[in-house]
């Protein structure tokens, strides 16, 4: 299987092969395909198979595709800390290069004021750790009513974290009708509920 096999678009294709990949991983070959047909996924894989790019690459597909309405985000990126959400940031500005599409990183230790600014300029997608995300949308600062793509990744350190509830007062923000990655590296019984309570008539897929 080739990335081009799994229905990505010219101009990510582009960047994927830039990036030195030749072949897509397992998660990748399973995901790609589901989120591009617009899917809810639960997929149960640890960092460093790939998964990133597994949910990066088709999501930026589909906001590609798609138009903004009103500068508001399109899309939002739900990660446990700040290390994890640059490395995110990283693969979506490698990925995208050849798009036209813009993000804010939303993390604890960075000037709220600068975060403002990004937000009030108007970004496709929204990369964040459930505790600023909650700090900016109670200031008013964010939109989360076109948010249609959801992605909570590595929940069971959400989970460890006890960011649980602060993630569900987020979706509880987002549009009802909308696409949810869910993603961890364990599949404890808690999990399963959660994964539950967020996705709609998921594929499931392990690597
Ligand atoms: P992740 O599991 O998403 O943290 O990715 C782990 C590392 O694998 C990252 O540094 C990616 O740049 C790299 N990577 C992702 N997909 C591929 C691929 N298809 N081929 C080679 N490297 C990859």
């Amino acid at each position: 299987t080739t990335f081009a096999d799994l229905g990505l678009s010219e101009p990510i294709l582009r960047a994927v092969a830039e990036s030195g990949y030749l072949y897509p991983t397992p998660i990748q070959e399973q995901a790609i395909p589901i989120v591009l047909m617009g899917r809810d996924v639960m997929g149960v894989a640890q960092t460093g198979t790939g998964k990133t790019a597994g949910f990066t690459l088709p999501m930026l597909d589909i906001l590609a595709g798609s138009r903004a309405k009103a500068r508001m985000p399109r899309s939002l990126i739900l990660e446990p800390t700040r290390e994890l959400a640059l490395q995110v940031a990283e693969q979506f500005v490698k990925y995208g290069k050849h798009l036209n599409l813009n993000h804010a990183l939303l993390i604890g230790g960075e000037s709220m004021n600068d975060q403002r600014d990004v937000l009030e300029k108007g970004v496709d997608v929204l990369i964040a750790t459930p505790g600023r995300l909650l700090d900016l949308f109670d200031r008013g600062r964010i939109l989360l009513a076109d948010c249609k793509v959801l992605v909570i990744d590595e929940a069971d350190r959400m989970l460890d974290m006890g960011f649980i509830p602060d993630v569900e007062k987020i979706v509880s923000f987002l549009p009802k009708l909308r696409q949810t990655l869910f993603f961890s590296a364990t599949m404890a019984p808690e999990i399963r509920r959660l994964a539950d309570q967020f996705l709609s008539n998921p594929k499931e897929i392990s690597v």
